[in-house]
């Protein structure tokens, strides 16, 4: 599913979900914002709809065509492809593809500035004010438990 950086309805605005044949903005971020980036997504409780694979190119994730794309990143190993970033901001909710990682490590994707500054100021996961900060926008009593599909 292709959606333009920051498209999305009310609160929740979509980033990284790029596709083949839709430019994207490239360059270098700092490496922090991959390091907060991969702690968010160690611990996402969001399975996404589907399943994706990264369709950008020939890259070391489109040769493994049964298996779901990993992610290494000092010493740990990520799945990527089926589940979801959310980044709580003040006034928003920016969700994002795990799959953001290796955007950004193989396809030199640069997120918007807004989504990076929200990245860095992001409470951890498991935390009481990143549940408090997603419950202005969602409803966590229906939110599925950890790794449980919808
Ligand atoms: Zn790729």
């Amino acid at each position: 599913m292709y959606q333009p950086d920051l498209a999305g309805t009310g609160a929740v605005k979509y980033v990284g979900y790029l596709w083949f044949g839709h430019s994207y903005p490239k360059g270098k971020i700092a490496g922090l914002i991959l390091e907060r980036l991969v702690a968010i997504a160690e611990k996402s409780w969001f399975q996404a709809r589907g399943f994706h694979k990264c369709n950008l190119g020939f890259c070391g994730v489109t040769q493994m065509l049964r298996d779901q794309p990993i992610f290494r990143y000092r010493g740990r190993t990520l799945t990527l492809g089926s589940s979801e970033i959310l980044v709580p901001d003040d006034e928003k909710l920016y969700s994002a593809p795990n799959l953001i990682l290796h955007y950004i490590r193989h396809h030199r994707y640069r997120p918007p500035e807004c989504f990076c500054a929200a990245v860095l100021k992001c409470p951890a996961v498991d935390s009481t004010e990143y549940r408090e900060r997603l419950g202005k926008w969602l409803d966590l009593n229906h939110l599925p438990p950890v790794h449980q599909k919808r």
